[in-house]
């Protein structure tokens, strides 16, 4: 059993290592978007297929795909679908549920609705939405003193009132409520990415009483066989195996 295993998450690391381990041929597609990627055991390859055509073409070295991106990585899933189904591939998405909600979250449809109502709660942001979304909140926040936490430096002139931290999960809640009493955050904004590693700034926000905004995460993929947790993709896997 050859697996395409698309990664860039912490779940898909735990199903290499398990199927690594069972001697599943693991290979591991990242995109390359970071400097400095937390490698997974297995083997791996970095950067884009090339859209559907060359993710179908890719597919011929493999029996099955596991879809473990990120939530909010959506791009890449809706282009698993398509080469997947025009290929007869067996694909399974591999989601991390979101977050319980709490009445006390005000909810977004899109990083500029977030971006709005950060606006109107706070002066000081606390913005912890990743690299790529960051010029949706300029419009909004560009002249508050925004702190945006990043694991790269991204690409966009960064407006002269907000501050930049580069850092990487997993956090902890000391760790947390450091940033934000130092930084005098007075609303969280956040995507609804679940699990366990960025929790504890959700943690500090609700003991400082700081307000939290949470953007939605983009609608599901349609026809695809869903799993929540490692276990039940390492067990797709294995039954795939025969
Ligand atoms: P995206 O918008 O869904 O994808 C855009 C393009 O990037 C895809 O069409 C594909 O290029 C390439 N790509 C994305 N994931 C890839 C992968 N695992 N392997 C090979 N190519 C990939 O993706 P994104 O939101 O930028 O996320 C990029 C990666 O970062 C993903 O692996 C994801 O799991 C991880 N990540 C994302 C977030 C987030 O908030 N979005 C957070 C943490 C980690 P081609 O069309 O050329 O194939």
């Amino acid at each position: 059993m050859r697996l395409l295993l698309l990664g860039g998450t912490a779940e898909a690391r735990e199903l290499a290592a398990l199927l690594v381990d069972a001697g599943v041929e693991v290979t591991t597609s990242l995109a390359g978007r970071v400097a400095r990627p937390r490698l997974p055991v297995g083997q791996v390859r970095i950067g884009g297929f090339g859209g559907v055509p060359g993710l179908r073409a890719a597919l011929a070295g493999y029996d099955a795909v596991v879809d473990a991106t990120h939530p909010f990585a959506r791009g890449m899933s809706a282009n698993a679908v398509a080469a997947c189904g025009s290929s007869g591939m067996p694909l399974l998405r591999l989601e991390r549920p979101g977050w319980d909600p709490d009445p006390a979250w005000t909810y977004a449809s899109s990083h500029e609705e977030a971006a709005g109502h950060a606006a109107g709660l706070g002066g000081r942001p606390f913005v912890t939405v990743g690299r790529q979304e960051l010029a949706r909140f300029v419009p909004a926040l560009g002249t508050r003193a925004v702190l945006a936490r990043v694991v790269d430096v991204p690409d966009l002139p960064i407006p002269p009132a907000w501050r930049l931290l580069t850092s990487r999960g997993p956090y902890l809640l000391d760790g947390e409520l450091e940033v934000f009493r130092e930084h005098g955050a007075d609303v969280l904004v956040t995507k609804d990415s679940g699990g366990t590693y960025t929790w504890p700034k959700m943690e500090a926000a609700r003991l400082l009483g700081v307000p939290v905004v949470v953007v939605r995460r983009p609608g599901a993929t349609d026809g695809v066989p869903v799993v929540h947790d490692v276990a039940e993709a390492f067990a797709w896997v294995r039954r795939a195996a025969g």
